[in-house]
């Protein structure tokens, strides 16, 4: 498709709604031709590629409220809510949020450029389906918060990567925010050890979409064998997934260098790219293989970062 000059000559309408109520009520009313905008970062891409048609209408959610904001979402609950338009930026600074989801951090500081994370936002990545930080809040259980006809509704990140995996929908309403759930923050008993690894790689070292990504989310026991994990992996066009099978593979195991071998194997067999002109199948299926061993073979002790490790938040 062509440069869409003509498009980008257009002066859209843009509107500042200041609730998510108000906010979805515009997007229903004026429909199609109106675009929810946060950070701006990604849809300017696809506009300027011609991969998306530049709106008539634009719905600027910077001043929507309830969309910002990070922190607990009460002392009884313990876990954590994050508003759609925080930005990258403040994810990887957030002190409280790196000691509870360090793995927010670990995903944030390998996205785009310090420009970029200033103005991109948690929401804009999680919905653009292949964004990096989907797949590390796959690995937190995450669940989307969203505003639309039936009021606020909560939903499993993974039911809606699901369901556009399925080309089933697109996003079914405003995102108001991410909710982190307790059962993944760290630390979680005193007997227990939660670690977790974000892993990227991508055609150059940095400030690029990633080709393959991992994130693994575990909790190992006093012997240090695997009491609980989550592995999820994308990449490239790839709708980011949970390793199923290697999950079960490694739990209740010692992580030692012979399950690390048969967590390669399976994660070989099991993650599933899409097709990609410029880099092979079977390079993406060694690399997100070599990348889960590494990530437990990291978490095991042998590198994982907790709070207090390794790196400590940044601006
Ligand atoms: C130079 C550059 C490098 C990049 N590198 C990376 C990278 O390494 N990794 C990576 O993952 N991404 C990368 N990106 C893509 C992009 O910056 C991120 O995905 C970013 O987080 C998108 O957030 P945003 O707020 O800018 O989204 P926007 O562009 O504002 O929106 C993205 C989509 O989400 C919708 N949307 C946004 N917020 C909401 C909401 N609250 N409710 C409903 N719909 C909403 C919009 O309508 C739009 O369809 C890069 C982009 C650039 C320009």
């Amino acid at each position: 498709m062509a440069y869409p000059h003509g498009e980008l000559l257009r002066s859209p309408s843009v509107w500042q709604p200041v609730s998510a109520e108000e906010a979805w009520r515009l997007k229903r009313e004026i429909g199609t031709g109106a675009s929810f905008v946060a950070g701006g970062t990604l849809l300017r891409t696809q506009w300027e590629a011609g991969l998306a048609p530049y709106p008539a209408h634009m719905i600027d959610l910077t001043g929507v409220a309830e969309l910002s904001g990070c922190g607990p979402v009460d002392e009884e609950d313990g876990g954590w809510r994050i508003g759609a338009i925080t930005t990258l930026a403040q994810c990887r600074s957030h002190a409280g949020l790196f000691a509870a989801y360090p793995l927010i951090m670990e995903a944030a500081r390998t996205i785009a450029a310090p420009a970029v994370r200033n103005l991109a936002t948690i929401g804009g990545n999680a919905l653009s389906r292949t964004g990096d930080m989907a797949t590390a809040l796959l690995a937190l259980d995450s669940e989307l918060l969203w505003q639309n006809d039936a009021g606020t509704v909560l939903e499993p990140l993974s039911d809606w990567l699901d369901r556009e995996r399925a080309g089933l929908s697109g996003a079914p309403g405003l995102l108001i925010a991410i909710l982190l759930p307790a059962a993944c923050r760290m630390p979680i008993t005193p007997n227990a050890r939660r670690r977790c690894a974000f892993h990227k790689v991508g055609r150059r070292e940095a400030f690029i979409p990633p080709v393959v990504n991992v994130a693994l989310n575990v909790e190992l026991d006093g012997d240090g064998a695997v009491a609980d994990i989550r592995i999820s992996a994308g990449g490239g066009t790839m709708i980011p997934a949970r390793l199923a099978a290697a999950e079960a593979l490694v739990r209740g195991r010692l992580p030692d260098a012979a399950l690390l071998e048969e967590l390669h194997a399976v994660v070989m067999g099991e993650y599933a790219p899409m097709p990609d002109p410029l880099v092979g199948e079977d390079y993406r299926r060694m690399t997100a293989a070599n990348l889960a061993a590494a990530a437990l073979w990291q978490a095991s002790g042998a590198g994982g970062r907790g709070p207090g490790e390794g790196e400590k938040p940044c601006c």
